[in-house]
C-alpha cells in the first residue's frame, strides 16, 4: 500500500473526470469535521443526518472540553460505522506557534491538550482514538517540534492532521500528501494533512475582516475568491477546485477544513454538504474516513471499509 501512495505522490499520470472512467481513480475523499464550541452540537445533528443518508463515513475531530459538557448526546448521536472518532486537543490550546492563533503553551499544558483529548474520546466513545488534529494546526505539520510528537507517540497516537494552512501560514492548505516523521525520529506517527480553506475564514465566520491571508505569487490562484462567499453554491465551487485537483492530480486523498458551528451558521440546511458529496460520489472518489487512510499508508491494514 505504500508503494500505491508513492507512485501516486509522483507520478503525472492524468486521470479522466468523466463519470464513465471514475471506477479508475485511486482518490479518497474524507469529509472531516474540527467540532470545538457548544454550537458544535446542533450543527452535528444535521451534518450526521446528511451523512446517514448519503451513506457518507466522516472523521469527527472534537475537543475534549466540546464533548465533557454533552458526553451522552455525542455518543448517542456519533456512534455508527460511518464515523470515527479523534480528538482535536483537550481544549484547544497550541502545540507550537501560530502565526495567527498565538504562542505554544507551556509543556505541562501541552501534555494535558494530547494526554486529556484522547482519554475523552476513548471513555465517551469506548473504542481507541488513533489520531489527533491540533487546535488551529500549522504550516509545516508538527516538523521539527520533537516534544510534541514525542507526547503524541508516547499517548500511543497513531496520526496526526496538523498541516493546515499552505506556504507562509497562507490559506489556502495545498494538496498536501501523507508523511511520515521518521526524519524527526518518529517513522511510525504519520502525517495526514487537510486540504483547502478553514471554511470559517472564507466566510468571515471568524469576524476578522480583511487579513494577509494569501500567498504571492499564488500557487493555486483560481482557489481564491475576490471576495467572501456568500451562498453555499459559491462555497461548493471553492470545494470543487481542490475535489478535482486531487483527482487530476492522482492524489492519495484530499480532505477540507470544516467547522459545525460555522457551517451551520452559514448554511442551517446543509446544502453545501449535499452538493460536495454528491460530486464526490460523481467523479468516482472513494469516501473513507482518516483511520481508513492512517491504515493505508501505514500498511497497517490493506481494506477501506468504506469503500
Ligand atoms: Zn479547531
Amino acid at each position: 500500500m505504500k508503494a500505491t501512495i508513492a507512485a501516486g505522490a509522483g507520478a503525472a499520470m492524468p486521470q479522466l473526470t468523466k463519470a464513465g472512467d471514475a471506477e479508475k481513480t485511486n482518490t479518497m475523499y474524507i469529509a472531516a469535521y474540527d467540532t470545538e464550541s457548544a454550537r458544535c452540537l446542533e450543527a452535528c445533528r444535521k451534518i450526521v443526518e446528511v451523512h446517514k443518508r448519503l451513506e457518507m463515513p466522516a472523521t469527527f475531530f472534537i475537543v475534549g472540553k466540546t464533548l465533557d459538557a454533552n458526553p451522552k448526546e455525542y455518543k448517542e448521536l456519533l456512534t455508527n460505522p460511518l464515523f470515527e472518532i479523534a480528538s482535536h486537543t483537550w481544549s484547544h490550546k497550541m502545540l507550537r506557534d501560530n502565526v495567527f492563533c498565538g504562542p505554544a503553551v507551556s509543556a505541562d499544558e501541552k501534555r494535558e491538550e494530547i494526554f486529556r483529548g484522547k482519554e475523552m474520546v476513548e471513555r465517551t466513545f469506548e473504542r481507541p482514538c488513533l489520531g489527533v488534529r491540533p487546535g488551529c494546526s500549522f504550516d509545516d505539520g508538527l516538523r521539527g517540534a520533537v516534544d510534541v510528537l514525542k507526547l503524541i507517540g508516547e499517548a500511543g497516537l497513531k496520526y496526526v492532521s496538523s498541516l493546515a494552512w499552505g506556504p507562509d501560514y497562507s490559506m489556502p492548505a495545498l494538496l498536501r500528501e501523507p508523511f511520515n516523521y521518521a526524519a524527526d525520529g518518529f517513522a511510525d506517527l504519520w502525517e495526514l494533512p487537510c486540504h483547502g480553506w478553514h471554511e470559517n475564514l472564507l466566510k468571515n465566520n471568524n469576524g476578522w475582516g480583511p487579513r494577509r491571508l494569501t500567498l504571492w505569487p499564488p500557487v493555486m490562484p483560481e482557489a481564491i475568491p475576490s471576495k467572501f462567499v456568500k451562498t453555499p453554491e459559491d462555497e461548493f465551487a471553492v470545494n470543487r477546485i481542490f475535489i478535482d485537483r486531487a483527482l487530476d492530480r492522482n492524489k492519495p486523498f484530499v480532505s477540507l477544513i470544516w467547522h459545525p458551528w460555522s457551517l451551520y451558521k452559514f448554511d442551517p440546511e446543509m446544502k453545501m454538504l449535499e452538493l460536495t458529496f454528491a460530486h464526490v460520489h460523481k467523479i468516482g472518489l472513494k469516501p473513507c474516513t482518516y483511520a481508513d487512510l492512517y491504515k493505508q499508508v501505514s500498511g497497517q491494514g490493506d481494506t477501506i471499509s468504506h469503500a
